[in-house]
């Protein structure tokens, strides 16, 4: 289903939640105009899991065939210990409605939220444009731009969507605090397929005190993505030393692609409705990726926000999307604190967390994460499915 274009919405930030949200709101009788900054779309990030929550989504924005072609099926996600690489636990992953999970470079995610915009007449995207201020009062909101060449730009519409990131200008522009370090960093590697033919569509964790490593499939040539998360400052990987062969050959391998702080906001401060104007993805709730759904989180928010716009004007529907999306983000967040809690432990606490998986059968550690995967995507006009 699809509303008749009739209101405009302006999206600051072309990322996962932007093009999302664009695509979304297209579908919900929006006319949209797409802000960002960087002049190219590049191939920025690295791997990312996308959870069945998300597939669902993808797949009411009519792009999950195409993302199907590019990414990895993941059946489970299986937990060793850091040191031996024993197993400690095996987590089934698809939806109990059999919804899928896929592994996916974020590139490839990318271009696929791309090329259906681009098949979009009424979605514009304009390239190189910077967010530099905001107006939201009376019937319309504003919004400025600056282009590389310093060239400023003012447009209005109905809605402005700030998807532009956890070090968000829209949300500096609204006076929110800046993102917060949470000392860790994570380092991301790409590994090249193995050549032993053993590259499956598993994603394996390997726990340690206060550090983890999670490595995955992401193309179907067998590449793969490695991340380590530990405390910050560390540029080494000492600490990884005498950890299991299979991980310290696989980072023997790799490739570094970049170190990114780890990184949250004030959620609940940022998704405090506003008239004209609403923060989705990370601008609005980046999070530690211990539960790996920050991107998953982002694109749930452009569906729900189009839900509301299909059928109520802004004032209505962006008071309504938060009373929807805060709770779900508050437990999702409490949920990766808890994984990197549980991740993280030293012994002897470990060894305790070790009996206690071994004691639990893969079905009850995934009715764990039942109302997170299990999460699917009403139709636009909140009929029946
Ligand atoms: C190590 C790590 C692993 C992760 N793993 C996962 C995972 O497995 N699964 C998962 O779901 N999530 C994961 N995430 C989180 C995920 O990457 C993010 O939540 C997601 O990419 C956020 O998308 P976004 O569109 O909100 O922000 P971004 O992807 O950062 O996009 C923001 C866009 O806005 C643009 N922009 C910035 N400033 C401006 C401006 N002033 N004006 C206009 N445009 C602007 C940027 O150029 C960019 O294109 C991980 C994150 C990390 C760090």
């Amino acid at each position: 289903m699809r509303a008749s274009v009739s209101r405009t919405a302006i999206v600051a930030g072309g990322g996962i939640a932007g093009l999302s949200s664009a695509l979304a709101l297209s579908l919900a009788g929006y006319e949209v105009e797409i802000f960002e900054r960087s002049p190219r779309l590049e191939a920025v990030g690295a791997g990312l899991q996308l959870s069945p929550n998300a597939l669902d989504v993808l797949a009411r924005l009519g792009v999950l065939d195409a993302l199907t072609q590019v990414a990895v099926a993941a059946r489970s996600v299986t937990l060793r210990s850091g040191r031996t690489g024993t197993v400690l636990a095996r987590i089934p992953v698809e939806s109990t409605a059999g919804r899928g999970y896929l592994s996916v470079h974020r590139a490839d995610l990318q271009r696929v939220l791309l090329d259906a915009v681009e098949r979009v007449g009424w979605i514009r995207l304009h390239l190189g444009q910077n967010l530099s201020a905001l107006q939201d009062e009376g019937p319309t909101v504003c919004a400025s731009f600056r282009s590389i060449d310093g060239t400023a730009s003012t447009v209005s519409a109905d809605l402005l969507v700030i998807a532009d990131g956890v070090h968000s200008a829209g949300a500096a522009l609204l006076d929110y605090a800046p993102a917060r370090n949470t000392g860790v960093q994570a380092l991301r590697f790409a590994v090249p397929p193995d050549t032993d033919g053993s590259a499956t569509g598993e994603i394996e964790a390997w726990l340690g005190t206060k550090r983890h490593a999670v490595s995955y499939t992401i193309r179907r040539d067998g590449s793969r993505n490695l991340v380590v998360l530990q405390p910050d400052g560390q540029t080494r990987l000492d600490g990884f030393s005498l950890w299991d062969q299979r991980l310290r050959s696989m980072l023997e391998r790799a490739d570094p692609v970049g170190v990114w702080p780890i990184l949250d906001v004030d959620h609940a401060e940022r998704m405090v409705p506003r008239a004209r104007i609403v923060l989705v993805g990370d601008a609005a709730h980046a999070m530690p990726p211990y539960a790996a759904q920050g991107a998953a989180m982002a694109i749930e928010d452009a569906w729900v926000l189009a839900c509301q716009l299909f059928v109520s004007p802004p004032e209505v529907a962006l008071p309504a999307f938060a009373a929807l999306r805060a709770p779900r983000i508050a437990k999702v967040v409490k949920r990766a604190a808890f994984h990197r809690f549980v991740y993280h432990l030293p012994p002897p606490a470990s060894w305790a967390r070790n009996a206690a998986m071994a004691a639990r059968s893969p079905a009850s550690l995934r009715a764990d994460l039942g109302w997170l995967y299990d999460w699917t995507a009403a139709p636009l006009d909140g009929g029946p499915t």
